[in-house]
């Protein structure tokens, strides 16, 4: 039975990564690229058996892994982030051949910021994860952040590597161990990272993989009742059913989920920064969860900045995501297409007007899907109310403050916001009312690993970033001293 890949000029193991060893099972699933539909490997999917021995191994590296210390984990950590910062290269080409995203962003980018995903956590618990003690009528109040035990990690298929090292970073470095479920989509480099880890001198059992559907590998592992929390990046309805299993157990969740972000163009705005931040939403094929896919533009600015936004859009090249010139790559699968199609082929049956796109780039064929954008959708239609995670934005225009602030908190989500306004005070009285974990004004995609980070309303429970990650993944203790009772 194969149980290798050779891709990138690297050998990707595509079994289990299970206390340190590789584990087979009968069960295979084939991987797919989507650049082209070419068979990469099968993937040995992990059922309960599998996900059992996974937790296990990490409950028992979890003692000697969370006495080590943040200065020691640290250390090792750093040593995992140098091995991922030689391999940017390989793992760039891995990602883009499993997930369809672009080989430029992957270099330059996303794989860089993975190592310092891991390093910037591995420094704070060693730094910053301290708060002062404080007194209580001469007692005093010493907190500390200790290691909670194994988290169970789920992670979907946009941004694999990158989305998992938010988790894996603070967990291993607040002293948990880890059994990660990557998405079915995009196995590859969360296998070759297992390897990385090896060769990091991170002990067995620490760091585990299994690969499987949600419901084969994925509920085993959020019902254990070994699991000290659950960290989940993934859609609503997932969401909802990893919920209902973690409430048997009570195991503490953390939720970063879908969104169907406002990108609004005030009146008073640069219209060539506004173009320019509208066209970074089609990024990623739009298959990002922070996409400001709803572009709510002043009625009096409205055609020139449609005018302008057109251009950048028809500057945009799309192809083969391995080409650097490539702005816009495939859609990740089939059934994705699929379902993205279909929320096009009924805004247009709905009558919905298309000003740009509206259909699969019939030239180049496979999961091309062409930038949309449609125009003026009727209040509560579906193209902008449900997250579509494609190439496909809606233009709808106001005359009010108030209006906007409607129309932009008018979803169940809240996960992001883009504002682009020439006129600070202006921007000031929209951000406030606006309800989004993330607002960005006159810029996007801007993202300090020191801040907050996460989804108000359905968009999430909790944020990642900084302290507030080891909020989540550690368990914080307040132990109050008496002055009395010392012998000394
Ligand atoms: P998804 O919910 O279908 O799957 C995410 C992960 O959950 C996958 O690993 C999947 O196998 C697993 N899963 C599915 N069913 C499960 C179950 N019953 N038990 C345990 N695990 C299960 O999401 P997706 O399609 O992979 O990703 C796209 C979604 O992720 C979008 O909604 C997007 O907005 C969201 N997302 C959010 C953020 C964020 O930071 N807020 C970032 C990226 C993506």
């Amino acid at each position: 039975m194969e149980h290798t890949i050779e891709l990138a000029g690297a050998t990707i193991d595509t079994r289990n990564f299970i206390n340190g060893e590789r584990v087979a099972t009968g069960d295979l699933f084939a991987n797919h690229s989507p650049i082209d539909g070419s068979f990469l490997g099968d993937i040995h999917q992990a059922g309960e058996n599998e996900v059992n021995a996974a937790v296990e191994a990490a409950r028992a590296a979890f003692p000697a892994w969370a006495a080590l210390g943040p200065v020691k984990r640290g250390e090792l950590l750093h040593k995992l982030a140098d091995l991922v910062e030689a391999n940017i290269e390989t793992l760039a080409m891995i990602e883009t051949m499993d997930n369809g995203s672009l080989l430029r962003s992957h270099i330059r980018g996303v794989m860089p910021r993975v190592a310092m995903n891991i390093r910037f956590f591995a420094d704070w618990a060693i730094n910053k994860l301290h708060h002062p003690a404080f007194e209580t009528r001469g007692h005093s109040n010493n907190i500390s952040w200790d290691p909670s035990g194994v988290v169970a990690l789920i992670t979907p298929w946009n941004a694999p590597l990158m989305l998992a090292t938010w988790k894996i970073g603070p967990a291993l470095a607040a002293g948990d161990t880890v059994v990660l479920k990557p998405a079915e989509w995009t196995p590859l480099s969360a296998s070759f990272f297992a390897d990385l880890t090896v060769q990091a001198g991170i002990p067995a059992g620490v760091f585990n993989v299994v690969n499987g559907l949600g419901k084969v590998t994925g509920m085993p592992l959020v019902s254990h009742p070994g699991i000290s929390r659950i960290s989940f990046t993934g859609s609503v309805p997932t969401a909802k059913v990893i919920a209902r299993a973690a409430a048997d157990n009570l195991t503490p969740l953390s939720f970063e989920l879908g969104g169907k972000s406002p990108m609004i163009v005030l009146g008073d705005a640069d219209l060539d920064l506004a173009a320019t931040l509208a066209v970074e939403q089609y990024d990623n094929a739009g298959q990002v969860c922070l996409s400001g896919t709803r572009v709510l533009v002043h009625h009096t600015v409205a055609d020139a900045f449609a005018e302008k936004f057109r251009e950048k859009v028809a500057a945009l090249k799309q192809g083969d995501p391995r080409d650097l010139e490539t702005d816009i790559g495939p859609q990740i699968h089939p059934v994705h297409f699929q379902r993205i199609s279909g929320f096009v082929d009924r805004a247009k049956a709905e009558g919905i007007e298309v000003v740009w796109g509206g259909e699969p780039n019939a030239e180049l064929g496979g999961l091309f899907f062409k930038p949309t954008l449609f125009k003026n959708p009727p209040v509560g239609s579906e193209i902008v109310t449900s997250e579509i995670f494609g190439p496909v934005l809606t233009m709808q225009t106001f005359d009010t403050d108030e209006e906007l602030i409607a129309m932009a908190n008018g979803t169940e989500f809240g996960l992001a916001a883009c504002l682009v306004s020439g006129n600070r005070e202006h921007a000031d009285a929209v951000t406030s009312q606006l309800v989004a974990g993330t607002i960005w004004v006159n810029c996007f995609f801007v993202r300090d690993l020191s801040a907050p980070f996460g989804g108000s309303r359905k968009s999430g429970i909790g944020r990642e970033g900084g302290t507030w990650s080891f909020d989540f993944y550690a368990d914080v203790k307040n132990t109050v001293v008496s002055p009395n009772g010392w012998k000394e």
